[in-house]
């Protein structure tokens, strides 16, 4: 199986005509062998039954899959992937505001040699108060924190080579930043401007309060990604940055006592020496609990700290 598509569908009823249409046509064209699986994630509409006609009419190609409620996109998402079987996949979404044209294009920078393609909605056709300008600047903040640079991270329409998708599992709302873990185990990763078109039926699902969650979920991402594996580093580094200023403080109170005669507990730098000193400590003992923490993680699933692109001369697939 060369090509796997991903879509989850939440009360989309009305789209999904239009949708199969635009894949058949699409895949037409493309000649690879395709699967299509479409993850209904708890709708209330007619999209269910929708979907249980395409796939009775061609079950060769349409695979769905049902919630027994609604659990998130993101879910919907992982359910598909693991249900998946052709190399690459493609993510995108139900209500038509992704183009299904736009995949060989994609397609075509996989060959180049990408393990990871975005799209980027350049001309974006959302609200832009709620939408459009809240995501430019976590667009923003997110490229600059994880150092991976793109334009357009809630894009759902983007190509993945399976073996990236592999390794890591997805939470909350996380798909969006499955390009910052595939680049911690080493994809190649890059973007290319795609259509989107203004929402024709149906309603988003989202509005402002996505961006909250997405400023939250970065914090866990960053920490995921950089300090995983050595959780100490963060930890310790903060605890010991915290006793070392509660010794300055320390010295400093002592020095002003000794040759200036001042008490040193008539002044809050005291208790403040004092907490900081407490709260570093407790910052590096916990570090040593998530190092225990660390060990169990990869011990218990026999998960390595390293992943590798190719062996040569050793046992394995490649
Ligand atoms: N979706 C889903 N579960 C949800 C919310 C959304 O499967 O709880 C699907 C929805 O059907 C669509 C895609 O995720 O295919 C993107 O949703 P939406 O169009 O509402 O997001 P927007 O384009 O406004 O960011
Ligand atoms: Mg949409």
């Amino acid at each position: 199986m060369n090509l796997s598509l991903v879509i989850p569908v939440y009360n989309e009823q009305d789209n999904l005509a239009l949708l199969f249409d635009a894949i058949y046509q699409t895949m037409k064209s493309l000649g690879k062998t395709w699967e299509v699986i479409l993850v209904d994630d708890g709708s209330y509409d007619r999209s269910l039954s929708i979907l249980q006609e395409y796939a009775a009419k061609d079950p060769g190609h349409v695979r769905v899959i049902s919630f027994r409620r609604n659990f998130g996109q993101t879910a919907a998402i992982a359910a598909g992937i693991d249900h998946s079987d052709g190399d690459i996949i493609i993510l995108l979404d139900a209500d038509m505001q992704n183009d299904p044209a736009d995949i060989p294009m994609l397609l075509t920078k996989l060959d180049e040699g990408y393990d990871l393609v975005s799209g980027w909605r350049r001309n974006r056709k959302d609200n832009a108060v709620t939408r459009n300008f809240p995501s430019m600047i976590a667009n923003w903040l997110i490229s600059r924190v994880t150092g991976v640079h793109l334009h357009d991270y809630g894009c759902t329409l983007k190509a993945y080579r399976r073996d990236v998708l592999e390794g890591f599992r997805l939470y909350g709302e996380m798909h969006r930043f499955i390009p910052v873990f595939a680049n911690s185990v080493g994809a190649r990763i890059t973007e290319v401007v795609v259509n989107h078109h203004p929402r024709k039926f149906g309603r988003t699902k989202y509005g402002l309060e996505r961006t909250a969650k997405v400023v939250l979920d970065l914090f866990t991402v960053k920490f995921l990604v950089s300090y995983s594996s050595k959780p100490i580093y963060l930890f310790g580094g903060t605890g010991g940055l915290l006793m070392i200023i509660s010794a300055i403080i320390m010295v400093y109170l002592f020095v002003r006592r000794i040759f200036f005669l001042v008490a040193v507990t008539g002044s809050p730098l005291f208790q403040t020496s004092v907490m900081f000193f407490i709260l570093g400590f407790q910052s590096m003992l916990m570090g040593l609990i998530a190092e225990l923490l660390v060990r169990t993680y990869h011990e218990s699933q026999r998960k390595p700290t390293y992943t590798v692109r190719t062996k040569i001369n050793l046992d394995g697939d490649d």
